[in-house]
């Protein structure tokens, strides 16, 4: 079984099918990159700074904060330091609870590993019981995604703890890509060590904006983070990375004016889907999925018409009919909301 990421394309347009940040990063990172200095590109990146911006930011200590490039790079490092024991007769399991965020079983695949997939009820809910059931002896890793991607829903903290208590043996990693959008996150449990086998997940990409910059961070107690710190390359974050971050970091004004532009904008896509009866999932996140049942192939054709990528994520287990759209700056909502309004009067 293979498991490539195929990467969506999209030339041009309103781009609201990968989540990323629709207004662009803060102009102050721009600036930090701009200071770069020709001398400071000849040498390998110093990251004190950023480790130490990213650790108080998030109210712990520098040794459980390990810098990526990118969340990408901490699922692979994951992968690889939990799945590499196994062998082909005797692999090492990665539980997977779809729908799923793609990375995770292309690297699990990469690092040997066996996929166990736990399907989705009809609603989406964390089906918590079957994570459980889905344990072996064999589980070394355990992908949980909360606010959850594509669905926008969050895993219930107890049900992280629950499952972390059960597997022992096995790493949780639990990927916060859109906590920024829901305030609720599990690094201090992961940092503290109250759950000794959790590590959180972060990516810059999102709510800052920093998706072409490359970078996340992951966190977890030192003793947690010790194999994912001795097989990450050295230099992974490049130099513009490592002076955005800090920059990033500290610009909460424009930070905070994101998130109030992403809620409004879940606001007005509410609205609409709820004005032609479509079903949705109320997100924490900075994306919204409904559910447009047969009409949504012309939903999609008809929106890039327009200029306006969403993505289909019917392939999704349990996202059948489903598109997931972003939610960013109230302006681009704007522009879906009246091409959405058009496409679906024309679909009916
Ligand atoms: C976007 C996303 C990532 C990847 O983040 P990068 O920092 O861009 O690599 C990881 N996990 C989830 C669930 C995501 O949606």
């Amino acid at each position: 079984m293979t498991h490539e990421y195929r990467r969506p394309t999209a030339s041009g347009g309103l781009r609201l099918h990968l989540n990323e940040n629709t207004a662009g990063c803060s102009p102050k990172v721009l600036e930090a990159m701009r200071r770069v200095t020709r001398e400071e590109a000849a040498v390998y990146p110093d990251y004190n700074e950023a480790i130490e911006a990213c650790a108080s930011k998030f109210g712990v200590s520098a040794g459980s904060v390990l810098l990526v490039n990118g969340l990408d790079e901490g699922i692979l490092l994951a992968a690889l330091v939990m799945l590499r024991e196994g062998t082909p007769a005797d692999p090492c399991e990665a539980i997977i609870v779809q729908p799923a965020f793609d990375m995770y079983a292309a690297c699990a695949d990469g690092a040997g590993g066996r996929i166990v997939e736990v399907l989705p009820d009809a609603g989406l809910d964390f089906p918590a019981r079957r994570v459980l059931d889905a344990l072996s002896d064999r589980t070394r890793i355990i992908f949980l995604t909360s606010p959850n991607n594509p669905t926008g829903l969050s895993i219930p903290p107890e049900n992280v703890g629950s499952i972390a208590n059960a597997a022992p043996q096995a790493m949780v990693f639990l990927d916060e890509a859109y906590a920024d959008f829901s305030g609720e996150s599990m690094i201090q449990s992961a940092a503290s060590g109250a759950i000794p086998n959790l590590i959180v997940g972060r990516t810059f990409a999102k709510a800052y904006g920093l998706a072409g910059v490359r970078a996340g961070a992951l966190f977890g107690t030192p003793a947690g983070l010790s194999a994912m710190r001795r097989v990450i390359p050295p230099y992974s974050l490049n130099l513009f990375a490592a002076a955005a971050l800090p920059a990033a970091l500290a610009d909460l004004e424009y930070y905070n004016w994101y998130l109030s532009e992403v809620r409004e904008s879940k606001g007005l896509l509410y609205e609409v889907l709820d004005r032609h009866g479509l079903r949705y999932w109320p997100s924490n996140g900075n994306f919204v999925l409904a559910f447009f049942g047969e009409a949504l192939a012309s939903v999609v054709s008809g929106l890039a018409e327009r200029g306006i990528h969403i993505r289909d994520r019917s392939a999704d287990p349990g996202c059948t009919g489903c598109a997931r759209m972003t939610a960013g700056v109230v302006a681009h909502t704007q522009r879906l909301v009246s091409a959405l309004e058009e496409v679906m009067c024309g679909a009916r």
